[in-house]
């Protein structure tokens, strides 16, 4: 099974467009944007900037831990957890 880690961001305030790797042990909570240095943060309801602004979602909504998504902010928390 192939998941794709590569997402086009698409940055909402000057439109530029940049490949990114999705991490896939952590959600992806801030990202900047490295045309305008605009930081995106995600939209309502979703866990990470890939959700909201890149071409493909983020891997994490398939692993057993997929609870964790339900609420950005538990999300966020936990993908701080893993990276300490
Ligand atoms: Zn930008």
């Amino acid at each position: 099974m192939t998941v794709t880690l590569e997402s086009v961001i698409t940055c909402p305030n000057c439109g530029h467009q940049a490949a990114e790797i999705m991490p896939t042990d952590a959600c992806t909570y801030f990202y900047e944007c490295t045309s305008c240095q605009t930081l995106l943060k995600p939209l309502a309801g979703d866990c990470c900037v890939f959700c909201s602004y890149g071409t493909a979602k983020c891997p994490r909504f398939k692993s057993k831990r997929a609870v964790a998504h339900k609420a950005p902010i538990w999300g966020f928390l936990f993908a701080l957890s893993v990276q300490l």
